[in-house]
């Protein structure tokens, strides 16, 4: 398998929200789609839109040179390739694991698709169903990158932005994970302060437009954090981890005083207070990273 324009078959097991979205971006960019699902009825609007549907999971494997898998979890996916059968079926022929796991499941599968000969890529979907196909979904894929590099035109089906991340198994589920942490801490962030404002009388119209133009500061911290993270220095002259407990602080007496669930509020706090404790509360914002890390990593200590 050389072109990877020839690759033209592939099957889709698993028909949720996010499988049957993949099957469709596949079907739209012209290639033959094998579908397999659990509750055989989602499989009826693939079928309709030009799918052929399998009757089984070895089935699903044996009509495809690609099988896609994306259900709820890895015990799932297991459960369903894990089979002496389905194994049989997947021996030489490409697995992309679209399921959201763990760096370990993924250390896992790895090591049980090199048992059984299996080329095993591992995707993360950085988006919503509805933005597959679309130019600017992101989907980070880790795994040997040769096999990558054969099948680049076919997931690029999925989205113009398919990114390889590297050969490592855990890189693509390690960077989902870490982008979802940035991505649920900004968004629930962006809540708590709309309740805010509901609690005071403000539009979250107001909020939002204001909340766009302070969009670039967000990515200059995020900037500076990586420089002084990668420096292992926090060392600055804008605003002291002290300074920043106090805003902390205020955003907490405020959720109190206007009623509003104060579980963000106390959570940054704590946060804020262990850095003060550990001594950096003279250091800025980043200083915080040092009450994320993991304990048993060695490190030169900040002076
Ligand atoms: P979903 O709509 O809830 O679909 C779950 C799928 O998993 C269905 O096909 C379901 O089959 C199947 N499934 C569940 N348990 C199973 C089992 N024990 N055996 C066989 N099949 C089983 O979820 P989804 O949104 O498609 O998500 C699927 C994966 O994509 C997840 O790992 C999710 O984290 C990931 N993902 C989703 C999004 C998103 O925005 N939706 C974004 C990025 C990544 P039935 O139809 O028979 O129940």
């Amino acid at each position: 398998m050389t072109d990877a324009a020839a690759v033209q078959s592939v099957s889709v097991i698993g028909l949720g929200l996010m499988g049957s979205a993949l099957a469709r971006a596949f079907l739209a960019a012209g290639h033959n789609v094998t579908v397999w699902n659990r509750s055989a009825e989602k499989c009826q609007p693939l079928v309709q839109a030009g799918a052929s549907a399998a009757a089984s999971v070895e089935a699903a494997v044996e009509g495809s040179d690609v099988i896609a898998v994306c259900v709820l979890d890895y015990d799932s996916s297991d459960a369903l390739l894990h089979t002496p059968e389905v194994e049989a079926a997947l021996k030489g022929k490409i697995l992309v694991q679209f399921t959201t796991g763990t760096p370990r499941q993924a250390r896992d599968t790895e090591s049980w698709a090199q048992l059984k000969g299996i080329h095993y890529l591992d995707a993360a979907i950085m988006a919503y169903p509805k933005s597959i196909g679309a130019p600017d979904c992101t989907i980070l894929v880790s795994g040997p990158e040769l096999i990558f590099a054969e099948h680049r035109a076919l997931l690029g089906s999925l989205g113009g932005n398919v990114i390889f991340v590297g050969d490592p198994i855990c890189m693509a589920c390690t960077l989902e994970t870490s982008l979802l942490s940035f991505y649920y801490a900004a968004a629930l962030g962006f809540l708590q302060g709309a309740a805010l404002c509901e609690a005071e009388g403000v539009e979250v119209n107001d909020f939002h437009s204001i909340a766009m133009e302070l969009l670039p500061g967000i990515g200059d911290t995020i900037k500076v954090s990586t420089e002084m993270i990668q420096k292992g220095s926090y060392d600055g002259a804008e605003a002291a981890v002290t300074t920043h407990a106090a805003a902390i602080a205020h955003i907490l007496q405020l959720t109190r005083e206007a009623g509003v669930t104060p579980d963000l509020a106390e959570c940054l706090s704590g946060l804020f207070e262990k850095t003060v404790s550990a001594g950096l509360g003279g250091r800025e914002l980043p200083a915080v990273f040092e009450s994320f890390r993991k304990r048993s990593i060695e490190r030169t200590p900040i002076e």
